[in-house]
């Protein structure tokens, strides 16, 4: 690379860092995700996006006016051919507190899932129950995890076309039994811009599906769709994560969220500009005839 490229390509990379502390900055405050004194455990899976999570935080943590602690929690599922060292050196090298959990849910899943069943639902719900249950244990105040925009998408369109529903995946929520809250800083930042950093960084990614399964298929084709979107139509995956922050319960027709039933006329509410336009155009038709 001559001395041109290589300072165009740091000036980019540089954007690209500063547009992802930025974006994850703006997250933590619309949602107000860490507080002062904050214990936060960052699940750290050893892919590119929860890399990426804990770079960031670590990054954000050195200038933020307020204090709060991180710890990196990896669970080892025991799948075959796990690299035991890899998480632990990148770690010790950050100096940051981490934490390895062990459990064989590997073997768990193998026994109840089928031989060519995907075994992600069941492996993932096991690899929560141990998270979430570490974290109440020992008094962290928040989980960090690493979903972004796109998983956050993927979600609303999985929900809509799989369970006739209209939710997603929050950005902040307490979890199920109401013992941890859990947060997605990431979740205004766009996948493929934590893909590009995470290669400029050289995180020591662990695929995940080192115990064979495949991604679920349902996630796939909507993702593909997204993608097709995309490529067609540029922004659409930003306009519709925007879209589940402007939410109008009165034009869906969700009767718990929107009275429907007690809704009447305002017989003293002012007139539009229409209902006035309107009332002028007969005016002016009585005249005519
Ligand atoms: S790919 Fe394997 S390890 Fe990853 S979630 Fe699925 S079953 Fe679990």
């Amino acid at each position: 690379m001559n001395a041109i490229l290589s300072r165009k390509h740091d000036y980019e990379a540089g954007k690209l860092a500063k547009r992802l502390r930025h974006q994850v900055g703006q997250a933590i405050a619309d949602f107000n995700m860490i507080e002062d004194g904050d214990r936060v455990m960052v699940c750290l899976s050893g892919g590119k996006d929860s890399y990426t999570l804990l770079d960031i935080l670590l990054k954000l943590q050195a200038k933020a006016p307020v204090k709060f602690e991180l710890v990196a929690v990896h669970l080892d599922q025991k799948q075959p051919g796990y690299d035991p060292d890899v998480l632990p050196n990148y770690l010790r090298g950050l100096g940051v507190p981490f934490e390895i959990l062990e459990q064989d849910t590997y073997s768990v899943v193998k026994r109840v899932i089928p031989e060519g069943k995907t075994m992600c639902s069941l492996c993932s719900r096991l690899r929560r129950g141990s998270l979430y249950t570490y974290a109440a244990e020992n008094g962290f105040t928040k989980i960090a995890l690493g979903h972004h925009r796109d998983d956050i998408v993927e979600t609303l369109f999985l929900n809509l076309f799989h369970q006739a529903a209209l939710k997603a995946m929050p950005p902040k929520l307490r979890s199920d039994d109401g013992r941890n809250v859990l947060i997605r800083p990431l979740a205004y930042c766009a996948e493929d811009d934590i893909a590009e950093y995470a290669q400029q960084q050289g995180f020591p990614i662990m695929p995940c599906n080192l115990c064979g399964s495949q991604e679920n298929l349902q996630r796939k084709t909507i993702k593909a769709m997204l993608g097709e979107w995309e490529k067609k139509f540029p922004g659409r995956t930003e306009t519709i994560f925007r879209a589940i922050g402007n939410v109008a319960p009165s034009q869906l027709a969700d009767r718990n969220l929107f009275d429907f039933a007690g809704l009447g006329a305002d017989a003293h509410a002012p007139r539009t500009d229409a209902h006035a336009w309107l009332a002028g155009e007969a005016r002016e038709g009585e005249g005519a005839s």
